[in-house]
């Protein structure tokens, strides 16, 4: 059986006529799988969502408990048969719950990689490869000019602003589900071990991390009579507030921003970032190829990114490659309005 038997292209994203069932659909379905809780995946309306523990917690924080009619949690591993098929979610590496999901029939397995990432995520289970015959990868960071660098080089750039200004305010503008609570983790291995700092805006989120058991140290809301005496401090906010008045009453601020996207120096440039931290929770070009290779897979379908450079690349090693073009999936890392859980 080929693939595109098995997951066709509608308008309302990928769907599984064997299963019934769409997976990170872009309008209310019937039934919905979700890889992972980011807005432009997770939405709220499905009649009923199957998904990991975490990604039902964060769309509940999200959206309100009545996000959908009916929910069912998966484990990790854990099969379920969904009419003629059998599905299962497997660690992506990308944020607390996401995960891949493989889609096996006795001629076939697919795999949706949803988002995910190779590298070290202390706030996450690390991706697992699954072998498969299709695999369904983003490309977000699909250009060989994408190599994200060693993360302790990025964590050590801004310890050492920190020394060197201890008098400035440090603002670390990073999306607010998954990649703040990364960078927090990240600087607690590195050795800071004085209160981090957040903006008001992702509180709940943070404490979502913290009650699944992510270790993250002394967190403080900001309150706005606090900023002025922040000084040689660490302050995490959406990306977007780094730029707002809130910032301003700070000592001196300077302005560092974690993203996959600050590889492009016009980039940081644009955003009046200072301090530009190549830290990313997506796979980069060589981790693309790499887990793209590992999979096996014979077949792969290219989503959300540059994908022709990566259709390109597996068509020159003989696989079938196609893009999908989907529509509607953003880039969280390149999002400057990240404040979205704030409700
Ligand atoms: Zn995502
Ligand atoms: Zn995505």
């Amino acid at each position: 059986m080929a693939a595109s038997d098995l997951l066709t292209l509608t308008s309302a994203g990928l769907y599984c006529p064997q299963g019934d069932f769409f997976i990170d659909p872009l309008r209310p379905s019937p039934r919905a799988l979700i890889t992972h809780g980011h807005s432009d995946h997770a939405r709220a309306g499905h009649d009923h969502v199957l998904a990991t523990r975490e990604t039902l917690g964060i769309m509940a924080l999200r959206y309100g408990e009545q996000f959908a009619a009916g929910t069912q949690a998966v484990r990790y591993g854990e099969r379920v048969t969904v009419n003629d098929v059998t599905v299962s979610f497997h660690p992506a590496g990308h944020v607390l719950g996401s995960a891949q999901i493989l889609i096996e029939t006795k001629a076939c397995r697919l795999v949706v990689s949803g988002d995910y990432k190779r590298a070290a995520d202390p706030t996450c289970a690390p991706f697992e490869l699954i072998p498969c015959d299709a695999f369904i990868t983003e490309a977000t960071f699909g250009l060989p000019v994408f190599r994200h660098p060693p993360l302790q080089q990025e964590v050590e750039k801004l310890l050492r602003s920190c020394a060197l200004f201890p008098d400035r305010a440090h603002l670390l503008g990073a999306y607010s589900l998954g990649k703040a609570q990364r960078v927090m983790a990240l600087l607690r291995q590195a050795g800071w071990d004085r209160p981090l700092y957040i903006h008001g805006a992702m509180e709940k989120i943070t404490r979502f991390y913290q009650e699944h058991g992510v270790d993250l140290g002394d967190v403080r809301k900001v309150a706005a009579a606090d900023r002025p005496t922040l000084g040689g401090e660490i302050i995490i906010c959406p990306p977007s507030a780094t730029q707002d008045l809130w910032a301003r009453k700070f000592p001196d601020p300077v302005i560092a921003f974690a993203s996959g996207w600050m590889r492009i120096r016009a980039r940081a440039r644009q955003g009046g970032v200072h301090l530009p931290l190549v830290i990313s929770d997506h796979a980069d070009w060589d981790e693309l190829c790499q887990t793209v290779t590992e999979t096996g897979c014979r077949e792969v379908w290219v989503t959300h990114g540059a994908e022709d450079a990566l259709v390109h690349w597996a068509a020159q090693r003989g696989l079938q490659a196609r893009p999908l073009h989907l529509i509607g999936y953003g880039d969280e890392e390149a999002d400057e309005g990240g404040a979205e859980v704030s409700a």
